[in-house]
């Protein structure tokens, strides 16, 4: 049978994974367009996602999505921000190196609204192994927390970090204790970004920044790959957001924007080279052990672009965003 994206019946996934029905997690409509429908592109695991289009506010999402523990499976230890760096062979070196490169373009943004010294209290929230946070705090000495659903308090980044294992917004953190909290492609995930926000508002000194990352819908590299875009990234990603609808959604939870960037930390190279593996390989998988020479190789070539990627809308978005003043 066909995929039809009108028919949810016509997927054919897996019996093991449980789909619910969802609402807008803008304005809670139920009516919607039909967007498209992604695969896990990236592991080539089963399974056919539908996300929507909100007829009511434009907001991208999953729907139905798969169930909190139907997507556990989807977080295991292929996993590319949970992989420990010793994974990599020879390449270790190069592959470091652009993960340092990831944290110090991270520390780059939040420079520039924030000034860090041994008070300062930042929470990280999807730390993965805490890379990000252990930057800063070797930068900066300033007091570093994580958060992150996988439990990673293993990892020796977390001798002198405060992990927290679980559901962000159900954990208990101490009220207005953070000046900074980021989200480095997390939202996107969320399954209760409302309640992220919320948690975050409480959690947030009164003149803190919130820092946001996601990939952004309306950008060049979606335009080219669609449903095969790796913003797509099914099915972890619940939302899809656009420049409108990410910020009317910050907007609307009690926090009000300094400021907007077309752009954000993580490398728009990755989403162009995968775009490209995904849009050959139709759903069957990457073999990330295969593609890491060609990857280096290519962002090579490409590097006079990229030297331009804050100003070209490639395929990342950030909003620095504080507690609206009442
Ligand atoms: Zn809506």
């Amino acid at each position: 049978m066909e995929l039809d994206i009108n028919n949810f019946k016509t997927f054919q996934n897996p019996k093991a994974y449980t789909f619910e029905e969802v609402a807008c997690y803008q304005c809670q409509s139920r009516s919607f367009s039909n967007l498209l429908i992604g695969q896990d592109d990236l592991t080539g695991r089963k399974g056919n996602f539908r996300y929507v289009t909100c007829k009511d506010c434009g907001l991208s999402y999953q729907n139905p999505r798969l169930d909190l523990d139907s997507v556990k499976e989807f977080y295991d230890n292929d996993y590319i921000a949970h992989r420990k760096k010793t994974d990599w062979g020879i390449l270790t070196p190069l592959y470091e190196w652009a993960m340092n490169k990831h944290d110090r373009e991270k520390q780059k943004i939040v420079s520039r609204y924030l000034k860090f010294n041994e008070s300062t209290e930042i929470l990280d929230v999807g730390c993965a192994v805490g890379t990000f946070l252990a930057h800063m705090k070797k930068k900066h000495n300033c007091s570093a927390s994580g958060i992150d659903f996988v439990d990673l308090s293993a990892h020796p980044n977390f001798s002198n970090i405060n992990f927290y294992n679980g559901v962000f917004s159900e954990t208990q953190l101490p009220r207005a204790k953070f000046d900074l909290i980021t989200m480095w492609h997390f939202l996107e995930h969320d399954y209760k970004p409302a309640e992220s926000l919320a948690k975050s508002y409480e959690a947030l000194k009164p003149d803190g920044r919130l820092v946001i990352e996601v990939p952004r819908l309306d950008s060049f590299s979606y335009e080219l790959f669609k449903e095969r875009w790796p913003g797509v990234q099914a099915p972890q990603h619940t939302i899809l957001f656009n420049k409108n609808t990410f910020m009317k959604f910050i907007e609307s939870h009690n926090f009000e924007i300094v400021d907007y960037l077309p752009y954000g930390a993580f490398p728009s190279y990755f989403y162009l080279f995968m775009g490209a593996k995904f849009k050959k390989l139709q759903g069957r998988g990457v073999d990330l052990n295969k593609v890491i020479v060609p990857y280096f190789a290519g962002q090579l070539l490409l590097s006079p672009i990229l030297l331009f990627e804050k100003y070209l809308n490639l395929s990342m978005q950030t909003i620095v965003c504080r507690k609206k003043s009442s």
